[in-house]
């Protein structure tokens, strides 16, 4: 039985005022925003309603050079540098330009909570409360109380909790949906397989992590199950079907603010189509806009002029997610005797190279490393990036 360490009872004292910057969600997108805040001075609460690092929410792999960027290497358990693509017609091996990682989720949040000097209280936020008087502040309900603040963070995932009005359900919403189980074991190799004996539209994966694999599958239509098969994918491995964990994947870009509210993660549909990768996404948006807070918590620019420049950087990447959603919706069109011989044109080296790069730049790593204080700096290698990746596109 999982040992549960959320506050309960007695402990749970009730919870209201007003903070500087309230933050919820202790996942990848909040931590990530909070991380950029230390040693500002501000009365900074992030909320979750687990402990940090309490509940994995994913495979948990990156690239590694996230990691290195930022301070979370030890968290690393397995490390890749080739991807073996599997179909019905034949199997290939891509040669990755950058290494992949596989981690461990508790020890990553927590490496990430110690970056952090900001207060930490468990709280299930329910919405937003009646809007409190003073200031502009944002008021959230959770189950200790009312807590209100000028800077309010939306990092609690795809339900998108504390918008007025742009919430939606699945199965009609763009999500796709996840699940995966953790039995014991070990592997070589980061395997994925396009197949529709797993799934019509989408993949499988087995991601090692050392002792354990991460074996699942997801699927771009949320209207397919996936238990049926993870179970079969599972079997397929000889592997127990234990540890069972799933979620709704966004993959389509969302409003970055709304409200007065700031979104970062999945709540803004930060995950990436077609690979649904959302890790380093959340922490790349997670850190802008830790950035822009920190400059009003600094007294460099006001909430209205954060949430413009915010806005704009979220959406000056929805072209690179419209791209991938295209991909995304064309990868079950291709007929599976096509498959084969495409997966094994696409594994040509240069190929790959060429195409990993520009996966990678869409959130590359090094921007964790500009300093707080140079998020314009940031932004503007990022815009050379893109402009080098736009006029590629062009070509294309
Ligand atoms: C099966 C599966 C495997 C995946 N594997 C990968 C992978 O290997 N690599 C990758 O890059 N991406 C992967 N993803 C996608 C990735 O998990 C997400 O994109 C990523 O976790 C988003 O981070 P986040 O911080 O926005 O949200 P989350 O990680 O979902 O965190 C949200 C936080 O909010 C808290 N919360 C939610 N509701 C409330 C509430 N009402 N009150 C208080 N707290 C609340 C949760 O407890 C959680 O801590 C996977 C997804 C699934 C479903």
């Amino acid at each position: 039985m999982p040992i549960r360490a959320t506050k309960r009872g007695e402990d749970r004292t009730p919870l209201e005022g007003m903070r500087d910057v309230l933050i919820c969600g202790a996942s990848f997108a909040g931590l990530a925003v909070a991380r950029e805040l230390t040693g500002s001075g501000a009365d900074v609460l992030v909320v979750d309603r687990y402990e940090i690092g309490e509940r994995q929410t994913s495979a948990c792999g990156i690239p590694t050079e996230w990691l290195r960027t930022m301070g979370l290497i030890e968290a690393e358990r397995q490390r890749f540098d080739s991807l073996l693509m599997h179909t019905p017609h034949g199997d290939s091996r891509f040669r990755l330009p950058w290494t992949f990682s596989t981690f461990d989720y508790r020890e990553l949040c927590e490496l990430l909570w110690r970056q952090c000097d900001a207060t930490f209280e468990t709280a299930k936020v329910n919405g937003r409360a009646a809007p409190a008087n003073g200031g502009g502040a944002v008021a959230v309900d959770t189950d200790r109380g009312t807590i209100s603040a000028p800077l309010v963070v939306d990092a609690l995932g795809w339900r998108r909790l504390l918008a007025s009005g742009d919430g939606y359900q699945p199965p009609d919403a763009p999500l796709s949906r996840g699940l995966e189980v953790h039995p014991g074991g070990s592997g070589e190799d980061l395997e994925v397989w396009i197949d529709r004996r797993y799934v019509p539209a989408g993949y499988g994966w087995s991601f090692p992590a050392a002792d354990e694999l991460r074996i699942g599958v997801g699927s771009f239509d949320p209207r397919f199950h996936v238990r049926a098969t993870t179970e079969l994918l599972a079997e397929d491995l000889g592997s127990d079907r234990v540890r069972y964990q799933g979620n709704w994947i966004p993959h389509e870009l969302r409003r970055a603010t709304e409200g007065g509210v700031f979104f970062a993660g999945d709540s803004a549909g930060h995950c990436l189509p077609l690979s649904a990768e959302g890790i380093r996404t959340a922490l790349y948006f997670g850190i802008a806009l830790g950035r822009e807070l920190r400059a009003v918590v600094d007294g460099r620019q006001s909430r209205e002029q954060a949430a413009a420049r915010y806005a704009a950087f979220n959406d000056s990447h929805e072209w690179k997610f419209r791209w991938m959603l295209r991909v995304q919706r064309l990868v079950p069109k291709i007929p599976p005797r096509l498959l084969g011989p495409m997966v094994r044109l696409l594994g040509a080296k240069r190929f790959v190279d060429w195409s990993f790069r520009r996966y990678l730049q869409i959130a590359p790593p090094s921007f964790a490393l500009a300093s707080a204080h140079d998020q314009d700096g940031a932004r503007e290698q990022q815009d050379d990036a893109d402009h080098a990746l736009r006029a590629e596109r062009d070509l294309v």
